[in-house]
């Protein structure tokens, strides 16, 4: 997405636009949409993601929609109670060893954190900061598109993702507020690395999202397509729910099929289809 903007040098320098720089609209569609509320109360920024992929901010008629109204947290941003004020690195996070079943530095499938709901993580402290720092190094390293705390042993709530243009890098406490279509896409899993294990999984098109950022703003993203996907799967780990658990028919034999033959214990993975 770099070479868009090397590419349309009439646009270089834009600051304030209504609508996608790129196309003016005979492309392009508004696709991801997020809303930020700052720490201190102050101005609320709202942008669109085109899908060219080009940022602008958002005016009532370029705008894509969000599904609900974002709650407005208004004044300053509360940070609610967790376990991240007293979390340290050194508590639970794993050693990087691998394992043959899933990327190195990630836990597999039957490791007891990836099966229960994780807990709110509430102040962003220097360790929550340094954990997203050696989670997003673990999903590049991998390469995944995104990764969930307690896929690197840590029963937290907060996911990496690579769409970092689109959407916040980290989601602290991240919540599905709404969802709406469905969308059957081709998932995998870093916790669950054996071959043929990919699988189409139907999920809603599009979702709306409330978190915070690392920097203790919230963010409401309403997201489409892939992006939409990723926060999805990433959410569904935070809650303790693998993606094969969302398989139906054909798809969940053959995939169960091989974790069995791998020798996992699928009963850890209970069919959780919506
Ligand atoms: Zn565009
Ligand atoms: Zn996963």
């Amino acid at each position: 997405m770099a070479s868009d903007r090397r590419g349309n040098p009439e646009h270089r320098g834009r600051v304030t636009v209504s609508e996608c720089p790129v196309h003016r609209g005979e492309q392009c569609a508004p696709r991801h949409r997020v809303t930020t509320w700052p720490v201190d109360g102050g101005r609320v920024k709202d942008r669109c993601t085109c899908t060219c992929g080009r940022r602008f901010p958002v005016t009532a008629d370029g705008a894509a929609e969000h599904l609900v109204d974002p709650i407005d947290p208004g004044g300053a941003v509360e940070v609610p109670p967790g376990r991240g004020a007293t979390w340290t690195m050194a508590a639970d996070l794993p050693p990087d060893a691998g394992s043959p079943i899933a990327s190195p530095g990630v836990v597999p499938v039957e490791t007891p954190v990836l099966h229960v709901a994780t807990e709110p993580v509430g102040a962003v402290t220097r360790e929550i900061k340094a954990l997203v720092k050696h989670m997003v190094r673990v999903m590049h390293r991998a390469p995944g598109v995104g990764l969930a705390a307690n896929q690197v042993g840590v029963g937290l709530r907060l996911f990496v993702q690579v769409h970092k243009g689109a959407a916040p890098e980290a989601m602290v406490d991240p919540e599905i507020r709404a969802s709406d279509g469905t969308w059957t896409y081709t998932e995998g899993c870093l916790s669950l690395v054996l071959d043929d294990a990919h699988a189409p999984v139907d999920r809603p098109r599009r979702v709306q999202v409330r978190a915070r950022t690392v920097h203790g703003e919230v963010v409401e993203v309403t997201a489409d397509g892939i992006l939409a996907r990723i926060l999805q799967h990433e959410i569904d780990h935070l809650d303790g729910i693998e993606y094969v658990q969302r398989l139906v028919g054909e798809h969940h034999d053959r995939v169960y099929g091989l974790m069995a033959d791998a020798g996992l214990d699928v009963d850890c993975v209970p069919p959780t289809p919506y």
